[in-house]
């Protein structure tokens, strides 16, 4: 089974396309299915070493003893749903279905659309996804200003901007060989980063700025592109309203003004703002630094304002908008079954934890427009356009919401690690009456958990993708190997609970390859016609019909001035307040990013192939702060701010800014002991949600994405 067939590594967000082999011990290897564009990297040779791993789950499992005490038996599939089930019910019979909540990786389990489904199905309305700070949210914007997500032409790209990507082998391949494709035939590269990265030396100009004063800078961009007449007036003049306002807003953003906030040259904004105003085909590609900023909203607001002020969009940048035949994920999610008090009831969209622009008030602002396009279903760009805020989620968990939210399924998604309050979170999965986790792992997350339920990975599922609408194109990946033990797809565990719920007929297909066929009936296709591996579209808006509620590009959006919010970018210097109070006491600010090579996120400390390669998690300082601070590279350090602590090994670091230092983010070990006594394989003592609140003042107001780089302080001492 699979050897030459062609699937997607799922092991990052990179979804490098393969073909699956026969090694010479009979074990699966993967080539990439394109030899002549060889986008793949060492992680996915792993692929037997993850998916044979004593360790993995294979079977599921239920809770004995206390929640988080470790201690579990085997469970049947058949025993586990039926109890499942009937607890779930129980908790909507009580509380409503608001009371469930549901934190999913849709890329982890291949499927978008169908949790949504059933959620709606039940009249459930509390949904999140990583992509709330990775992506997903920077969609949100894009929609706002222009409707949909702007993609680069790398075809055609002369200039690219960079805000803090560090891309090679490992990290985006695939953009890695067209970034480097692109400088080889002269392209310009503008790289914002604090650090001295290998893509930062690769760069015609580095703005090193000061961490988390990324949108200050876009803002002096701006105005230098209109004081000296850089932009594209006919563009502006025929489709963008609200060029007055977006003039008058930047006026006091002078180069001068942005030089001293972020700790660059004002000459230097000067000159790359031309650089890119007057390229023939400019790119800032999505990176998620962007998306990890208290002025995220203002970031990226700023960088759609760049790329169409400039007329790049639809000329560089392609707006593609939701697709139109073919049953993509937002179409089978059925938001549509929804009654409107239960769309109201979706945390996060008002109260004192609002951060409307990700949640369902923000998506009915659209409606009008989808209509107008022909679009027969509601979209959900990146899984983004419809979801719950998580702080305010979180907090309803542990009581302190509208509601009481009950029952917690983690699907594919490390909850416990992925956002910022840590301890908040997992506070509130222990106050729940079911919490369900369907994964590889026995992670941190699946330690707090009732059921914990074995799910497939990606070399051992069928999967009609992508996983998220942002384009209007689909592919289909072949399992190239059968699921591990009784490991099954999550189509077949939300089937099971749909039927036991009572809301089968909204799952009526009988596995994942009918539900397949019956996305691609409406452009004539069945799921094996895709064998070939070549993506088919489905149909697509016309060009130049923004899917705004002016139908324009909207440079002040109506979208944020209706939601309360300001309809401009602006800048807001990020403060810690605890650390405000204390000057000294936390002479560091944090930044957690520069993610690991050996790892993803907070998957694969358990290969031991690159766990040798990172087998602690670092702490990446500067020499002359780690000499101030009596800490030697290689040695334990605890790194403390005023919410939290964890414990990191120093390393030197001459490419990190003095002043600042680098935590890892995602870092737990699943070799020590779990539950709560173990401080969830120890993720209490490593990893970064530890050290960053989610309080409002660490939050983008609009979209609610943590501040995870540039806002909290800490400390540093030798252990
Ligand atoms: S970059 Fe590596 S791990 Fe990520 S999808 Fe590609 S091959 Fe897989």
């Amino acid at each position: 089974m699979g050897e030459g067939v062609v699937s997607t590594c799922r092991f990052c967000d990179g979804g490098c396309r393969v073909v699956g082999e026969a090694g010479d011990d009979g074990r699966l290897r993967v080539a990439p299915a394109s030899p002549e564009f060889p986008a793949i990297c060492p992680k996915a040779a792993a692929v037997d070493e993850y998916r044979l791993h004593p360790d993995r789950l294979t079977v599921p499992l239920r809770r004995v003893g206390e929640r988080g005490a470790g201690e579990w038996e085997r469970v049947s599939w058949d025993e586990a749903l039926d109890e499942i089930a009937a607890k779930l019910r129980a908790v909507i019979d009580e509380h409503g279905p608001e009371a469930l909540a549901v934190a999913e990786m849709p890329l982890n389990i291949g499927f978008g659309g169908v949790t949504r489904r059933l959620m709606n199905a039940l009249g459930a309305v509390n949904y999140t996804a990583p992509t709330q700070l990775c992506m997903g949210n920077t969609a949100q914007v894009h929609r706002a200003v222009y409707g949909w997500f702007a993609s680069p032409d790398w075809a055609r790209a002369d200039c690219i901007v960079y805000f803090g990507q560090d891309r090679d082998m490992q990290r985006w391949p695939a953009e890695y060989l067209q970034l480097k494709a692109a400088l080889a035939r002269g392209a310009t590269l503008i790289e914002v980063d604090p650090r001295l990265t290998d893509t930062a030396r690769l760069a015609d100009y580095h703005l090193r700025v000061r961490y988390g004063t990324d949108a200050a800078l876009a803002l002096a961009w701006i105005n230098v592109i209109i004081e000296e007449g850089l932009y594209d007036a006919g563009f502006v003049a025929a489709w963008c309203v609200g060029f007055d306002e977006l003039r008058e807003r930047v006026a006091a953003w002078t180069p001068e003004r942005a030089a001293e906030v972020c700790g660059v040259d004002a000459e230097l904004i000067r000159q790359t703002a031309r650089v890119y105003a007057n390229a023939a085909c400019a790119v800032i590609p999505w990176g998620v630094v962007a998306d990890m900023q208290v002025n995220s909203t203002s970031l990226l607001q700023a960088q759609c304002i760049l790329r169409a002020i400039c007329g790049y969009l639809n000329d560089g940048e392609n707006v593609s908008g939701p697709a139109l035949g073919g049953v993509v994920n937002a179409q089978l999610a059925a938001f549509e079954m929804l009654a409107p008090e239960q769309r109201a009831k979706q945390l996060g969209q008002d109260g004192p934890r609002a951060h409307p622009l990700l949640t369902m008030c923000a998506a009915a602002l659209y409606r009008d427009a989808t209509a107008r396009a022909g679009i027969p279903y509601e979209p959900d760009i990146l899984g983004e356009s419809q979801a719950c805020d998580p702080s305010a989620l979180f907090a309803a968990m542990r009581g302190e919401g509208p509601y009481p939210v009950r029952a917690f399924f983690a699907v594919g998604n490390n909850t416990v690690m992925s956002y910022a309050g840590q301890q908040g979170i997992v506070d509130a999965i222990r106050a729940q009456d079911l919490v369900v986790v369907f994964e590889n792992w026995l992670t941190p997350t699946a330690q707090l958990a009732d059921y914990v339920l074995p799910g497939d990975m990606w070399a051992e599922r069928d999967v009609l993708g992508p996983e998220f609408d942002v384009a209007p194109v689909l592919t289909a990946s072949y399992a190239l190997r059968e699921p591990a033990g009784e490991c099954r797809g999550w189509y077949e565990v939300a089937k099971g609970l749909a039927d036991r719920l009572g809301v089968g007929d909204a799952l009526p297909w009988a596995d994942a390859r009918e539900l397949f066929d019956w996305r691609l009936a409406p452009i004539g296709k069945t799921f094996d016609d895709l064998r070939d591996g070549r993506p088919v579209l489905a149909e697509a808006p016309a060009r130049g019909c923004f899917l705004t509620p002016s139908g324009k590009v909207e440079l002040a959006s109506s979208a944020l001035a209706t939601l309360g919010h300001d309809p401009l970018p602006s800048y807001v210097e990020p403060c810690d307040p605890a650390a405000a109070a204390e000057p000294g006491r936390y002479p560091y600010v944090a930044f957690a990013g520069l993610r690991e090579r050996a790892s993803y996120n907070t998957n694969f400390h358990q290969m031991p192939t690159f766990r040798a390669q990172a087998p602690e998690p670092l702490l990446l300082i500067n020499p002359a702060d780690a000499a101030a601070e009596g800490v030697a590279d290689g040695a334990w350090c605890v790194v403390e701010s005023a919410y939290g602590r964890v414990e990191l090994v120093a390393r030197l670091d001459d490419a990190q800014p003095a002043g600042s230092v680098r935590v890892p983010h995602g870092w737990w070990k699943p070799e020590l002991p779990g539950g709560l006594v173990g401080g969830l394989s120890a993720a209490c003592l490593h990893n970064d949600g530890m050290l960053m609140p989610d309080a409002e003042w660490n939050l983008d107001p609009v979209q609610g994405v943590p501040g995870l780089r540039g806002t909290v302080r800490v400390a540093v001492r030798p252990r």
